[in-house]
């Protein structure tokens, strides 16, 4: 079947000085763990010669697989381009500019040896990142677990080790907005974790624009939880609560106390609240109307340019 111990899914985007390094460290784990594996580099539209270098890695070694994306189409699409043609029995997902040490590989494969089909690595510090990006993690992962029915897991990013059972569960779920976390916690199983310290990046800087940070936690919430929309029926029914009771207070003031001239404070208190919250819910709904409609055209999730994997040589044919 399908033979090999463990692939390993190495996303790219702009990391050439970090390539070398990371194949060196992930070389030695595997000699160590003494495990046959395949290396899956997917070059995500990368600026610079990360492709180069991982293609010369490929021809030193046969157990280097690349994909090179005909453009940038964001890490969890590389992470699930990867997921999609890994053959081994178990699979690590890590980044690559080392913020994920590699030896940590070796805790999570002995850890899922006892027994677990997922072990992730959850991060005890984060080093070198800016203070508004571990706050805003912070609050997200804190918000997430509160509106989400799944329990994803807080404090951790895509770096673990999953079985075949969980790759193929994740084979099975097409959507668009990726947020793999996510899917990896809904598919159950055994689940465990071990703590690391997130190391800061070693070269280059981070290909996570704060934007791509924006939508991939609007993907997150969308996918998982239906809760914003909950919100949006839940504060209108309180606003036309409070609307009946102005109402009542307006026709009491006009017939019965005919006063009717002052009151352009309230109005305006009205109006622009009214508006907010219209707004604001048409924008909720938006946000879930536009995801479906990306599912609906069913495009294929990722552009292949370039591989060195048959089978998917083949498929693009
Ligand atoms: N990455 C990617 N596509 C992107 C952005 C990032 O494949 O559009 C890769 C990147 O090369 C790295 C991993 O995803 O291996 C994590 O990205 P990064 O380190 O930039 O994110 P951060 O750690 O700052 O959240
Ligand atoms: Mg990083």
């Amino acid at each position: 079947m399908l033979g090999i111990d463990l692939s390993v899914i190495i996303p790219v985007y702009n990391e050439e000085k970090n390539l070398p390094i990371i194949y060196d460290r992930l070389l030695k784990v595997v000699a160590g763990l003494g495990v046959s594996y395949e290396f899956i580099f997917i070059n995500d539209g990368s600026l610079d010669d990360s492709f180069t270098i991982i293609k010369s890695l490929s021809k030193a070694n046969p157990n280097v697989r690349y994909i090179d994306f005909s453009r940038n189409f964001g890490h969890q699409v590389a992470v699930t381009a990867g997921l999609d043609t890994c053959q081994g029995n178990a699979t690590v997902i890590i980044d690559a500019d080392l913020q994920d040490p590699p030896e940590l590989i070796i805790d999570l494969y002995q850890k899922m040896k006892e027994g677990f089909n997922v072990v992730y690595a959850r991060r005890r510090i984060r080093k070198g990142e800016s203070f508004l990006k571990k706050v805003t993690a912070m609050v997200f992962y804190r918000i997430m677990d509160k509106i989400t029915t799944v329990r994803i897991p807080i404090d951790t990013g895509d770096f673990r080790i999953i079985d075949r059972k969980i790759i193929n569960t994740l084979k099975m779920m097409p959507e668009q907005q990726k947020y793999l976390r996510g899917q990896i916690a809904w598919a159950g199983f055994k689940q465990t974790f071990v703590e690391y310290d997130r190391d800061e990046r070693l070269q280059g800087t981070t290909g996570y624009t704060y934007s791509k940070m924006l939508r991939f936690a609007f993907d997150g919430i969308t996918s998982f939880s239906n809760f914003p929309l909950k919100f949006a029926t839940l504060t209108g029914f309180i606003v036309s609560g409070i609307s009946f009771v102005l109402i009542l207070f307006a026709l009491y003031e006009r017939i019965i106390l005919h006063n009717t001239v002052r009151g352009w404070t309230s109005l305006i208190l009205v109006i622009l609240f009214l508006g907010g919250i219209q707004l604001l819910s048409i924008g909720i709904i938006g946000e879930y109307i536009g995801r479906i409609s990306a599912n609906i055209r069913n495009r294929p999730l990722y552009v292949v340019n370039e591989t060195n994997i048959t089978e998917l040589n083949n498929k693009q044919l």
